[in-house]
């Protein structure tokens, strides 16, 4: 499972707005990475948030397994798919706490909370912080660093069981061995994992087996060479 269409999708944020999104498709088989690149306000989130029925499209429809998404309750959906970024939202609680949040309100299993901390590196912090220690420290603060944010969702994904991965590359850099960490994760998931990432670094663009550029509301598959070449 976790195959994704996008099929004939349109979408502006308003009647008067210009389209970001014009007639786009794209088909992601299951298990199958995916890059996606393009200019700063090209759409990437946007279609992320479409995915996630953050905003519904104008025209066309996105399917997972050939259900529309529309028909899929959010719930099930939310748990279907996770997006991992530096940006994640945390809630206040402990690191285990928020990998097994999907069990918050009945009985967290710490054996697969430990689990998934291992496989997605997250093990060595969520050892440090004690049992509920507070991750949060005001509405914006956090005590765990963006890598150590990204490794999180990572757990949190690998917990309950998301058939779909939605990364989002870190734009500022992340120190070399956070970094190198959460690309080590996001490889050993690739493995069963439908993985869509939004890259910004070439390393990371690589990772995928097919390349897509998202410009004009429209997606281009890249070649190999081009992205060597360097030139779009
Ligand atoms: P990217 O992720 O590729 O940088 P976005 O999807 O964030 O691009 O943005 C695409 C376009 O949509 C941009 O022109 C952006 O300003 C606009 N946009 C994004 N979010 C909103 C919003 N909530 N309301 C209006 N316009 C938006
Ligand atoms: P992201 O693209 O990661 O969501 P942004 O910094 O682009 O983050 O956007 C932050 C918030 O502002 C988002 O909720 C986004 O939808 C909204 N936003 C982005 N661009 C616009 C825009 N041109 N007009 C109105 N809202 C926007």
């Amino acid at each position: 499972t976790g195959e994704v269409k996008f099929c004939d999708i349109s979408f502006r944020y308003g009647d008067n707005m210009p389209f970001v999104l014009n007639g786009l498709n794209l088909h992601i088989k299951a298990g199958e990475t995916i890059a996606l690149v393009g200019p700063s306000g090209g759409g990437k989130s946007t279609l992320v948030k479409l995915l996630l029925r953050l905003y519904d499209p104008l025209s066309g429809c996105i399917l997972i397994d050939n259900h529309n998404i529309q028909d899929i309750r959010l719930d099930n959906l939310r748990r279907h798919i996770s997006f991992v970024s530096q940006d994640i939202t945390l809630f206040s609680g402990s690191v285990a706490e928020n990998i097994g949040y999907r069990d918050l309100m009945s009985k967290i299993d710490m054996e697969r909370v430990e689990h998934a901390a291992r496989t997605a590196n997250a093990d060595e912090f969520i050892r440090k912080l004690p049992e509920g220690y507070k991750t949060n420290i005001g509405p914006r603060g956090s005590i765990l660093s963006g890598g150590q944010k990204q490794r999180l969702a990572l757990a949190r994904a690998l917990y309950q069981n998301s058939s779909i991965l939605i990364l989002d590359e870190a734009t500022s850099a992340l120190d070399s061995r956070s970094e190198l960490l959460v690309r080590q994760a996001v490889e050993r998931m690739m493995e069963n994992h439908t993985v869509l990432v939004i890259a910004h670094r070439l390393e990371t663009v690589l990772m995928a087996k097919r390349v897509f550029l998202l410009r004009d509301g429209k997606l281009e598959e890249l070649t190999r060479s081009t992205l060597l070449g360097g030139h779009h």
